[in-house]
C-alpha cells in the first residue's frame, strides 16, 4: 500500500488511529467524520496517500463513487425526503485541511445543518464560455 507514515489518514487505514468504521473495500476506506456536519456524515479515503484528486491513480477513484452510494442509501437516501452533499476539496484554499484526500458524504437535513455553502454564480459572455471550452478540450486532447 503506497502510505505516508506521518498522514493522519493512512494512520487511521493502518488501524494505528481509531476511526468508527462504516464500510471498505481494497481501494477505499470509509468512516464517520470525527466532527460531523449533520448525523452520519461520513469521509471515504483511498488507501493510497496523496493530497488532492489528480494524485491519486484512477483504481482507486473507481471505488469512490460506487461506495459513496453505499453509504447515502445506508443513511435513509432511498427515501426521497433524505438529502444529501458529497464534497471534495482540494487545497487549503479550497477548504481542504487534512491532506490526504477525502471524499465527505454528508446528509443535509435541515436548510441550517449538513453542508452550507455559498454559490457564487457568474455570468459568462457566450464567447468567454467558448474561449473556456476550447482551451478545455485542446488540454484534454493533448492529454490521451
Ligand atoms: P477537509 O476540510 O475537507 O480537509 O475535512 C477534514 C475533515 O476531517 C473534517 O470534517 C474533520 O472533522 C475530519 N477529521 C479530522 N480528523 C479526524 C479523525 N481523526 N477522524 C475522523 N475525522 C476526522
Ligand atoms: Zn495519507
Amino acid at each position: 500500500m503506497a502510505l505516508n507514515a506521518s498522514c493522519l489518514f493512512c494512520k487511521i487505514i493502518k488501524g494505528e488511529i481509531p476511526s468508527y468504521k462504516v464500510y471498505e473495500t481494497a481501494k477505499v476506506y470509509a468512516f464517520l467524520d470525527i466532527n460531523p456536519l449533520a448525523e452520519g456524515h461520513t469521509l471515504i479515503i483511498p488507501k493510497y496517500h496523496g493530497e488532492r484528486t489528480h494524485d491519486i491513480p484512477d483504481e482507486y477513484l473507481a471505488d469512490v463513487a460506487p461506495v459513496a452510494k453505499k453509504i447515502a442509501l445506508a443513511f435513509g437516501a432511498g427515501s426521497d425526503d433524505v438529502e444529501y452533499n458529497i464534497l471534495q476539496n482540494n487545497g487549503t484554499l479550497a477548504h481542504q485541511v487534512v491532506m490526504h484526500v477525502h471524499y465527505h458524504v454528508i446528509p443535509k437535513p435541515t436548510a441550517e445543518s449538513g453542508l452550507v455553502i455559498g454559490w457564487p454564480q457568474t455570468a459568462p459572455s457566450q464567447d468567454d464560455l467558448k474561449a473556456v471550452h476550447a482551451k478545455l478540450i485542446k488540454n484534454l486532447e493533448g492529454s490521451e
